[in-house]
């Protein structure tokens, strides 16, 4: 279980996480939504360590992780796959896939491969082409599939869906919600609030670094504001 309890995060002068307290219990797929400028990608690096808080909790299965380097982080299993997909773009999709696992000293890396390949049949078609070459959608499978090869225990998913078509959309949640039930917990931060809360149990909404709403995903579905502010209706 990851939680993070009243953290407070700056940039300069820019207040950016004013307090925000989450949870994401093992096994479920939780939902980070909120408007640009809402504090959700600080949220993820936090959550990463890659920014130190001015204060506040950050804990995994109990053991504080305010502490903790980057590279800690991605030892106890919480591996982020950022916004914008950061590939090496130079480097062919089986490159990229394994410097997902370039942390690991076990030999499973092989089985890995195919597990990546089952989910994505269509990355295992373009093994040896170089990622910058690749469509939008693929760029977001493969930057899933670099990120799984890390064995996570909890995937933080930043805008999975952004800048692609809607059909590949459905297509990439379908395979989260697949990747969730084969045993990984998912926070994921999305503008699609319609997607994220159809695949997620629980679901947070930040306003201005603030959880302005809380509650399970069909619970926030049927909620007015919600509604109106996020789902367009
Ligand atoms: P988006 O959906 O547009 O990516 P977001 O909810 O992920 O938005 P953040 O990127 O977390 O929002 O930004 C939260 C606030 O912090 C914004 O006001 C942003 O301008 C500010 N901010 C983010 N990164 C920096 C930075 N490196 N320096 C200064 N301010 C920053």
């Amino acid at each position: 279980m990851l939680t993070l309890s009243n953290v407070h995060v700056y940039y300069g002068h820019v207040h950016a996480l004013k307090g925000v307290s989450i949870t994401v219990e093992d096994g479920k797929i939780v939902s980070l939504l909120g408007s640009n400028g809402a504090g959700k990608s600080t949220t993820l690096k936090f959550i990463s360590r890659l920014i130190q808080p001015k204060n506040g909790g950050y804990e995994v299965d109990g053991k504080s992780m305010l502490k903790a380097s980057p590279h800690k982080v991605v030892k106890s299993g919480i591996i982020h796959c950022p916004e914008n997909r950061r590939l090496f773009p130079l480097f062919t999709v089986e490159e990229n896939l394994r410097m997902g696992a370039f942390s690991r000293r076990d030999k499973n890396i092989k089985e890995d491969l195919e597990r990546v390949f089952s989910y994505f049949p269509r990355i295992k078609e373009r093994i040896k082409q170089k990622a910058g070459t690749l469509s939008g959608g693929e760029q977001q499978m493969l930057a899933i599939g670099r990120s799984l090869m890390a064995k996570p225990k909890v995937l933080l998913l930043d805008e999975p869906s952004l800048g692609i078509a809607p059909i590949l959309v459905k297509e990439i949640f379908a395979i989260i919600k697949k990747i969730n039930q084969d045993g990984t917990s998912i926070l994921l931060v999305e503008q699609n609030a319609n997607m994220a809360l159809s695949v997620s149990d629980y679901a947070y909404v930040l306003e201005n670094g603030n959880i302005a709403l809380e509650g399970s995903s069909q619970v926030l579905r049927n909620n007015d504001e919600v509604r109106r502010l996020y789902l367009g209706g």
